[in-house]
């Protein structure tokens, strides 16, 4: 892809970055994210994407910004309360960034519609806070093989990993968390979060998205990061595939998806 003046000029600090250049920053604007999820997470991946150049996102969640977002929901602001969180957020990328094209999708996306979310994109991040949504976005990703950037974030404890299932040897989500596990839900909707936990998690999904998209570094594939933000240490544990494991060991046509509204029934986003 060839670069404007504007271009060149806008993402030097990219371009003079050996790892990257003008070619990674090329493959960066030429990328589609889908962005699942505008919460606390959402969006510093969204800041960071769209100021990065990424050429499309789509931005994904039902809900509407709420007062009580305000503290770390930092893509959207007082203003913004009352209106649906992808079109504030969709208002705050244009003012950064008016090149990106951004595509919002006020639904709670699953089953099939999202199954197309994700074969149509580069990368997916999941920026969500519930295990249905988490399960049905690593089926997809899976099933089409996409690289998938995972990030959690509740009261101090934050934690992020790839899944990166374009190589079948990696560990999928569901190999490191079973959907048949009984599992305690812990949503952010009633539980504290501290605002720059989902801030320094959202910014590392966004730094393994650029990375994926530009084909720089090394991933976090097949290694989980736990940080404890009240004393900030972090752990890294080495994830490992399944070889059991009910989706990443079928063949991919097998996977199931899903066939739509009425798989999920948590709310997509809240935190
Ligand atoms: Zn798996």
């Amino acid at each position: 892809m060839d670069l404007n003046d504007d271009q060149l000029l806008r993402y030097s600090r990219h371009i003079l970055l050996n790892e990257l250049g003008i070619d990674g920053q090329g493959r960066l604007c030429e990328g589609h994210a889908l962005v699942v999820g505008m919460g606390g997470l959402g969006s510093p991946v969204a800041l960071y994407l769209a100021a990065s150049g990424v050429g499309r996102l789509t931005l994904c969640d039902a809900d509407q910004v709420d007062l009580t977002n305000l503290q770390r929901q930092v893509i959207h602001d007082t203003s913004s309360v009352g209106r649906l969180k992808v079109e504030s957020a969709r208002s705050a990328l244009a003012r950064i960034n008016p090149e990106v094209q951004v595509d919002t999708i006020a639904e709670r996306v699953d089953g099939e519609r999202l199954a197309a979310l994700v074969c149509a994109a580069d990368v997916v991040i999941d920026a969500t806070d519930n295990f249905p949504t988490r399960h049905a976005i690593n089926r997809a990703c899976v099933k089409y093989r996409k690289p998938l950037v995972s990030g959690a974030g509740v009261r101090f404890d934050g934690q992020i990993a790839v899944f990166d299932a374009r190589d079948a040897a990696n560990p999928c989500y569901e190999c490191l968390f079973p959907e048949a596990d009984e599992v305690e839900e812990t949503r952010c909707a009633v539980m504290g979060v501290f605002a720059p936990l989902v801030g320094i998690i959202g910014s590392m999904q966004a730094a393994e998205a650029l990375k994926v998209l530009a084909g720089a570094g090394e991933t976090l594939k097949g290694r989980l990061q736990l940080l404890d933000a009240l004393t900030m240490s972090w752990r890294t544990v080495k994830l490992r595939k399944d070889p059991a494991c009910a989706v990443c060991s079928k063949d991919p046509v097998e996977i199931e998806v899903g066939t739509g509204a009425a798989t999920c029934t948590t709310p997509l986003h809240t935190s």
